[in-house]
């Protein structure tokens, strides 16, 4: 075994199903007595029996989070943080509405719990992002980190199958990419590869069923270890790539996921072998079938497979294979802008990586 450096920060999860109703009780434990309940336009009516289950602690309530927090919706809803004397972030609802949370914790200092209603996995992790002239600026603070989380996979029933299954493959690609971190150390990995499999295995299932809670909740259980995951190890050409093509195309998040995890797993694969072993296990198939595997994944359950499906334009294609490789990062295969040329023109087309 190679040496490695393990690091964990405290936060507090309940996991289960109603917990939801336990809001109220957390917040307390928070010390919240005026908090913000967030989330984006579509889940008015859960941020509503949020507010309720809350009563006197909730002191207002903000429905327009929209993905990749654009800077002009931390703005707005800085004003309702002070006209509100706001004192801590309730996010209902997925990466975006916690996201927002922690760009407001970020200026304020002011703790979050928060209750994911997707797959996405922003809630375990201390990262940040906002939105200003096109472009998302990113960075890690211990200040953004929800202290708090409620898993409660009752959230989550309403969620529609194409947004089930892309999150859900989401929450894949977080333990894919922890598998071959640079910082990737054994206690991670156990969680990538449980992560991976409960997901893939539920995942078309759910598709199936999607009020189905006992699924709901082993889908959840992945997305917790994905989440983990993501907070724990550095990513790489995948989520470098889906940040990319989101911030300057502004392709949906959970759909650029599940486009492009089968071709950055085709373009690392020749340097990944222990990686690819892994995940093998966790899907039962050989390691050098996982790209396929993944992709024949994604099209089983019935949501796009190619950049093109989803708005991408092919004069786009140039370009963004100039931005994935300009600011370079780590990953297991050296960053060619050739390379990533034809990994693009593959996702492009949607076709089926060998
Ligand atoms: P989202 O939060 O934008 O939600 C997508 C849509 O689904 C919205 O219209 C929302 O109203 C709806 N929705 C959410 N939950 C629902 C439910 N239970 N039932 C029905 N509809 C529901 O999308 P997302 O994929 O969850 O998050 C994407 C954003 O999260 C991106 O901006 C991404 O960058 C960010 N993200 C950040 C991190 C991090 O660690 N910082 C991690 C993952 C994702």
């Amino acid at each position: 075994m190679e040496a490695f450096l393990y690091e964990s920060h405290e936060s507090r999860v309940k996991f289960g199903r109603g917990l939801i109703r336990e809001a109220g009780f957390e917040l307390e434990k928070l010390g919240g007595k005026r908090a913000l309940v967030i989330t984006t336009a579509g889940r008015r009516v859960l941020a509503n029996s949020m507010a309720a289950l809350l009563g006197e602690r909730c002191a207002a309530m903000f429905t327009e989070a929209v993905q990749h927090v654009p800077v002009k919706t931390v703005d707005n809803a800085m004003k309702v943080v002070r006209q509100f004397d706001v004192d801590s972030f309730v996010p209902v609802g997925g990466g975006s509405s916690i996201g927002l949370a922690k760009a407001l914790a970020l200026k304020t200092g002011y703790p979050i719990l928060a209750i994911p209603t997707t797959y996405a996995g922003s809630e375990m992790t201390p990262i940040w992002g906002i939105t200003e002239n096109g472009q998302k600026k990113t960075g890690k603070s211990l200040l953004v980190r929800p202290k708090t989380v409620i898993y409660d996979p009752e959230v989550t029933v309403t969620l529609p199958s194409r947004l089930t299954a892309t999150s859900g493959i989401n929450a894949v690609a977080h333990c894919v990419e922890g598998l071959y971190a640079e910082n990737a150390n054994p206690v991670i990995s156990l969680l990538a590869e449980e992560g991976i499999r409960v997901l893939c295995s539920t995942l078309p299932a759910l598709i199936e069923s999607p009020k189905d809670v006992t699924l709901r909740t082993e889908a959840l259980y992945g997305t917790w270890l994905g989440s983990l995951v993501l907070g724990s190890v550095g990513m790489a050409l995948h989520h470098k790539l889906c940040h990319v093509l989101g911030g300057s195309y502004n392709l949906q998040h959970a759909e650029t996921h599940a486009v492009i995890l089968p071709y950055a797993l085709w373009y690392n694969s020749a340097a990944i072998r222990p990686a690819l072993e892994a995940i093998a296990r966790a899907l039962n198939c050989e390691p050098d079938d996982v790209a396929a595997s993944l992709y024949d994944l994604t099209n089983a359950l019935g949501v796009p497979v190619s950049l093109k499906e989803i708005g991408m334009k092919k004069e786009q294609l140039d370009e963004a294979a100039d931005i994935a490789v300009k600011h370079p990062y780590y990953n297991p295969r050296p960053l060619e802008e050739t390379s990533i040329r034809h990994l693009l023109e593959y996702a492009f087309y949607g076709e089926r990586p060998k």
